[in-house]
């Protein structure tokens, strides 16, 4: 009862595999706040406040982007799209990394969860949070860019172990993401950064359950914020309802485009 732990396991070329402990129960708790420089609690999540949570640079339907188009290969499709995400998410924390260095997020945490590495031989592996990343990334850079696992050239098949890979990009991803949100969301918002941030967080989400890529049991600690920002925003109503009673109400029915 006093750790509940997400076991997650590297999935095929055999290199990192990464484990997830989530302290909320936790007695070690204290451990996930060195130096107490970084203590995001709970209950300051800024990033779910309506007046970030309404703030994107679009506000159609990310579902519609998606959904695998006709006539499209689904690996080809998974292919492009989880490389996209790799350069976007990669280009979203490049923007706040000066912030995340080894004195600031001496660990990889997000929402009371820390991230361990485990290298090659399955050792656990203690690493800043800047440490991980650069990990994630490099592993990242090193599985997209390899013609055997993601083929460019016309008549190249994918290998049999392409969505396992497809799977560990995403989970390794989506830990940036949460980082991201949990560590340095204060940093996105001074930097006028937070609709890009909202938005690729809500595609990513969206793409990755469309595809069943990332284990709910990994993404459920961003739950509160993804169901904020994966409800698509309703049609525009004629006129706005004056009182909505019962219900509580849909923060997206406060969307609109930020212009920038
Ligand atoms: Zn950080």
């Amino acid at each position: 009862m006093l750790k509940l732990a997400v076991e997650v396991q590297g999935a095929g070329d055999g290199c990192l595999c990464v484990e997830a402990i989530d302290l909320t129960l936790g007695q070690r708790k204290s451990k996930t706040k060195p130096n107490g420089k970084k203590p995001p609690a709970e209950e300051k999540k800024q990033y779910l406040e309506p007046e970030f949570t309404k703030i994107r640079v679009v506000d159609f339907d990310l579902k519609e982007l998606v959904v695998l188009p006709r006539e499209i290969d689904l690996n080809e499709w998974l292919a492009s799209n989880t490389t996209t995400f790799f350069n976007l998410i990669n280009l979203q924390y490049s923007t706040i990394s000066e912030f995340c260095t080894g004195d600031t997020c001496q660990a990889m945490t997000a929402c009371n969860t820390i991230y361990y590495w485990y290298d090659e031989r399955g050792k656990k592996t203690k690493c800043t949070a800047p440490q991980y990343v650069d990990f994630v990334m490099s592993l990242c850079q090193k599985l997209v860019t390899d013609e055997e696992i993601f083929p460019t050239k016309y008549g190249k098949e994918f290998p049999n172990s392409f969505e396992s890979l497809v799977k560990k990009i995403c989970r390794y991803l989506f830990h940036v993401l949460a980082h991201l949100y949990w560590a340095h969301f204060k940093e996105t918002v001074a930097l006028d950064l937070q609709g890009h941030l909202n938005t690729l967080y809500a595609h990513f989400i969206v793409f990755v359950r469309e595809f069943n890529l990332v284990d709910p049991k990994e993404t459920c600690i961003m739950d509160d914020l993804s169901e904020i920002l994966c409800t698509p925003a309703p049609p525009p109503a004629p006129a706005p309802a004056p009182s909505t009673p019962a219900s509580a109400p849909s923060p997206s029915s406060q969307n609109h485009v930020t212009e920038r």
